[in-house]
């Protein structure tokens, strides 16, 4: 919801606001139910070869919030646990507003365990989990009912929230009265009417899987076992399965990412959603300035967007200029590194984990090194999961080529990856580099942040980027096209070849010599990316396609 609520980690928990804050904006009349992690995810340290240590995160709900009166119970473990809200309001400029529910179990009256589940963010193990996902899903209708809404559709974000369709199923527990069918009994119908679900990666573990005795012994028998099985796998309760049976509406986050869904959950139909970011959040101060002189009621309006044609070259290259130089002044605080506002800077934040390869750029550093000597600058950002080894090492590996190449491409790796540093480095650098192994990258998003500030896209054909990009004009491609299924054991060594050809050949010459084509190229990620994957967009595609269903 907010920088300083850290109730985040990234890609997932950033578009949960910005589909609030349009929500918002366009008036919809929804609210919105999540964990409170009292505890945070964690703060991120680095020493000076990029090792990680997490510290906790200290935040103070009442700064934002207000504590409700109503309490709800779940059971866990045979025992009760008391669940409170807090309510944080989303309001709009335009009148509209969202409330959104902190679900919160830290009472006296519960016992010291359970009065931690709400307490971290992707902490602990399956066991943990499970019982925040009882919170969120039990307790989460349990307390919209408490506070006497009426919900019309329940749209689960991941199946972290599909234990909702259990209590949905025993509300709509119904005597038999078609005798030929006794499943009846279970008004599936019913639910699955009720329902919407996205999922938001192909990566295993975003799908959360659960041994039957744990669920047994942690959430008991809540509709019986046969019906679990069948409804959210035989071997193992999966919370995505359970969503996808009891959902009348399914989607996945892109065009490609719903086949890819669709092949890893044969037998379902998959609709495709493309994301999109909220434009006034994702637009930096001096961008904001020129769209409101050239393009007023773009903020509520995106489409708006299509006119970018109306501002002239040199006041979107200084608009830049001043992000770039705002980014500058950040970094030298941070970390006591001086960039140039005039070298070509390419910029890479995001999680810090495997499939997104932030190192693929150094796979060949003597040919980055004669490609990028004095006409290159890189703003690395990211923070690697407590438990990710593989994520750390990514970094402690661009820490040491940071060093390698000292004197010839300035490197800087930002410290805290948040939005805050999130909107300043997506509008301050001049290139936005993403290069995910395919196809893993759902969507992505911080690449339509970028475009919203008129930074051109360098991407791998995954996720959204496959749906905006148009070579030389909208930005550039990094390897085969998306057709290719699933990449070779050569991805890495193709992907790093089209990458530095490209980079020598396109990017750099074309900011070094041909500034008005480069400048027309911010146009067109404004005009033709920004113009369409945004937050309002998306939304107004769940209306009419997955809620008024
Ligand atoms: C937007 C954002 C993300 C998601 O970026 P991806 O392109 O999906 O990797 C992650 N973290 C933060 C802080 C963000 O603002």
């Amino acid at each position: 919801m907010h920088n300083d609520i850290p109730t985040y980690s990234g890609g997932l928990g950033v578009l949960a606001g910005d589909t609030i804050r349009s929500g918002a904006d366009l008036k919809l009349p929804m609210v919105a139910v999540t964990l409170m992690s009292r505890k945070g995810y964690f703060t991120q340290q680095l020493d000076s070869g990029g090792k990680q240590t997490e510290l906790p995160v200290l935040w103070d709900p009442a700064a934002y919030m207000k504590l409700l009166p109503h309490r709800v119970t779940v059971q866990i473990e045979e025992r009760d646990v008391q669940v409170q809200a807090w309510l944080y309001s989303v309001k709009s400029l335009t009148g509209g507003s969202v409330p959104v529910f902190f679900l919160d179990t830290d009472l006296p009256a519960n016992a010291p365990e359970h009065r931690e589940i709400t307490a971290h963010l992707y902490g602990g193990g399956p066991e943990y989990r499970l019982k925040q996902e009882i919170v969120l899903g039990l307790g989460g209708v349990r307390m919209l009912h408490a506070l006497e809404f009426e919900i019309r559709k329940f749209h689960m974000n991941e199946g972290h929230a599909s234990f909702l369709t259990l209590e949905l199923l025993n509300r709509f527990k119904k005597p038999v009265e078609d005798v030929w069918d006794e499943k009846l009994v279970w008004d599936k119908r019913a639910v699955k009417n009720l329902c919407v679900f996205t999922t938001h990666t192909p990566v295993e573990a975003g799908h959360d899987k659960f041994p039957y005795d744990l669920v047994m012994k942690v959430m008991g028998e809540i509709v019986p076992l046969p019906l679990l099985e069948e409804l959210a796998g035989r071997d193992g309760l999966n919370m995505t399965l359970l969503a996808l049976n009891l959902s009348r509406y399914i989607n996945g986050v892109a065009k490609k990412h719903g086949e890819v869904s669709m092949s890893m959950f044969p037998g379902y139909e998959i609709n495709a959603i493309t994301n999109g970011v909220h434009s006034y959040t994702w637009t930096c101060d001096s961008f904001k300035k020129i769209f409101d002189k050239y393009l007023p009621g773009w903020a509520n309006e995106p489409e708006l967007f299509v006119r970018v044609g109306r501002i002239p070259d040199d006041e979107i290259w200084e608009a830049h200029m001043e992000a770039k130089r705002h980014l500058f002044a950040y970094i030298r605080q941070q970390t006591g590194i001086e960039l140039l506002p005039d070298i070509l800077t390419l910029g890479f934040a995001r999680r810090a984990t495997a499939y997104k390869r932030a190192d693929l750029l150094f796979r060949d550093l003597e040919r980055l090194e004669a490609i990028g000597t004095g006409k290159l600058q890189l703003v690395y950002a990211g923070k690697a999961h407590p438990k990710d080894m593989a994520g750390k090492r990514l970094i402690q590996n661009i820490f040491d080529y940071k060093e390698k190449l000292k004197d010839k491409i300035r490197i800087v790796y930002l410290t805290g990856y948040n939005m805050d540093i999130a909107l300043k480095i997506v509008s301050g650098v001049d290139v936005w580099l993403n290069t995910p192994l395919r196809p893993l990258e759902a969507s992505g998003t911080s690449g339509m942040k970028a475009t919203h500030n008129g930074v051109m896209n360098f991407s791998v054909l995954d996720g959204w980027w496959i749906e905006g990009h148009i070579e030389g004009f909208t930005g550039w491609s990094i390897g085969p096209a998306p057709q290719e299924l699933t990449p070779g054991a050569d991805a890495d060594a193709r992907d790093a070849e089209d990458l530095y050809h490209k980079l020598e050949h396109e990017t750099i010459r074309i900011y070094y010599t041909e500034r008005h084509t480069w400048i027309r190229m911010m146009q067109n990620a404004i005009g033709k990316n920004a113009y369409y994957f945004n937050s309002h967009r998306m939304m107004r595609r769940y209306v009419t396609e997955a809620y008024l269903r």
